[in-house]
Order: structure tokens, then sequence, then C-alpha cells
């Protein structure tokens, strides 16, 4: 049986896992072991990271994979980076499964910006009260920003080492409702939301209750992503990957 590795840490991951365990494969998600109590997939489970392109050039090796499928967060650009050498290093198919990004509506109030230091420094010169939403990794480049005050929404608290900005945390895990970040905005009287521009349906209803209210969000665009083949979905990911074992 033809052996996958699947680099997760998405739902998106999470799902092709689960709809794989029903063709003949044999799947391993890996994830990076950053949140201590993760959703884990369905199947063989690998934690923690490789060692870099050499570390996973040689995981592929030695556990004979067969194909990779990268279907990390959009903003997890060196995994995906890693992934594309090692591909080549190995010679195996790799499949780059990354959601469509959000586009931008009528009514919606957008700064877009390509990193989140910009994202910071953008929300010194209009925000008092804002909604951040971009993960505990990169809350310290918003620790120095001591004019403004901070709703910060993670899977988990970061340790106790980490600076962050003035606020309070709200732990939660996606998906959310329409209804729950409006009740978000209301409550804090929000008035600016950093988001990062990471697609799909999980996290897109702050951006409409954004749009609802005439809050600005401040848009962290995506890194580049490796040339290579890539899909949209969970299900053209499950097609392609059938496709290739039909062809080996
Ligand atoms: P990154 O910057 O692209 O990767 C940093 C290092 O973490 C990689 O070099 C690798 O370590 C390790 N790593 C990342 N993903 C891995 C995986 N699936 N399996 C094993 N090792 C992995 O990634 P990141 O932005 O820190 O994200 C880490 C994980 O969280 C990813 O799996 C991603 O899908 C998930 N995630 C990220 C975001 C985000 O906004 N960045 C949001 C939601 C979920 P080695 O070099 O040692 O192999």
């Amino acid at each position: 049986m033809k052996r996958v590795l699947i680099l997760g840490g998405t739902g998106d991951a999470t799902q092709l896992a689960a709809k794989a365990a029903t063709i003949p494969v044999e799947i391993i998600s890996s994830l990076a072991g950053r949140t201590t109590n993760p959703i884990s997939p369905t199947g063989n489970v690998r934690i923690g990271g490789f060692g870099g392109e050499t570390g996973l050039t040689n995981y592929i090796k030695e556990m004979n994979i067969d194909i990779l499928i990268d279907a990390t967060h959009p903003f997890a650009a060196q995994i995906s980076f890693n992934a594309a050498i090692a591909a080549t290093n190995t010679n195996i198919p790799r499949l780059m499964l990354i959601r469509p990004t959000w586009e931008k509506q009528p009514g919606d109030i957008w700064i877009e910006v390509d990193s989140v230091e910009s994202a910071a420094a953008t929300l010194h010169n209009h925000a008092k009260k804002v909604f951040l939403t971009v993960g505990k990794q990169q809350l310290p480049a918003f620790a120095k920003l001591s004019d403004i005050w901070f709703i910060m929404r993670l899977i988990e608290l970061p340790l106790p080492s980490t600076a962050v900005p003035q606020g309070i945390f709200l732990c939660d895990r996606g998906p959310f409702s329409l209804d729950n970040e409006r009740e978000i905005l209301q409550k804090y009287n929000i008035d600016t939301i950093v988001s990062k521009n990471s697609g799909g349906d999980a996290t897109i209803a702050k951006i409409i209750a954004a749009r609802e209210f005439g809050i600005p969000v401040v848009m962290v665009n995506r890194p580049p992503t490796p040339p290579g083949e890539r899909v949209s979905n969970v299900d053209e990911a499950l097609i392609w990957l059938m496709k290739k074992l039909d062809n080996n």
C-alpha cells in the first residue's frame, strides 16, 4: 500500500486524513506540536518538527513515503518551502492544499498589509480597542502598543514569558458563528480587527460582522508559496490523490 504524508495543523488536513481513510492508502499526518491539545487526525499521527528540509528529506526516505500532501496553513510558509525541497530531493509527488483567500466585498474596510509587524505599525494611527486574531506566536509584535487595548483570541494561552500587549485573552477554537463575532465586537466596543487572510469558512464570520458594523479590518496578506501542483479544497485533494494512486 502506498504511504502518504500529510503535513497538517489545519481543519482541511484533518478532513483530508478522515476522507483518505476510506481509500486503500496509508496515511501519516504530521503536526508541528504548537498546541498542547490538538485535534488529532484519523490514522497515524506524528508530532514535532523534522529538522528543516534535510530532516524532512530524511524522514521521507526512512519512512518510505510515496506521496506528500502539504495541507498546512497558508501562513506556515517555512514548512511549505521545506516540503517543496524535500519532495524534489526524494523525487516524490507533492500537492499543496491551499484554500482560496478571502476577497474584499462591497462594504469591507480593509487595510491590507504584508506582515504582522506592518499590521502593528498601522494600528498605532487609529485603533483604541482591537480584536486580535493572529495567533499566539504573533503577539510580541503588538506588545509595545501601550495606547491600545486588545482582546486576543487564541486556541490556548501563550507561555508566561511571551511578550503580549495589554488586554484580555479569549481562548477558543473555530469555527465561529456570525452571532458570536457580532457579540464580541459589540460587547468590547471594538474599533479595529486584525486578521490574517486565512481564507475558508471557519473564521470568516468576524470579517462579515466587521462589514456589517463598518469596522476596519487590518488584513495581513499571505506570504508567497513555493511553485507546484495545488488544489483549493479537500475533495480536489482526494481526487488528486486517487489519480496518483491509479497512475502508480
Ligand atoms: P512554519 O513557520 O511554516 O514552520 C516552522 C517550523 O515548524 C517548520 O520549519 C517545521 O520545523 C515545523 N512545522 C511546521 N508545520 C509542521 C508540520 N505540519 N509538521 C511538522 N513540523 C512542522 O509554521 P508555523 O506558521 O509555525 O505553523 C506551525 C503549524 O501550525 C503548521 O502545521 C500550520 O499548519 C499550523 N497553523 C499555522 C497557522 C499560522 O498562522 N501560521 C495558523 C493555523 C495553524 P522543522 O524545520 O524542524 O521541520
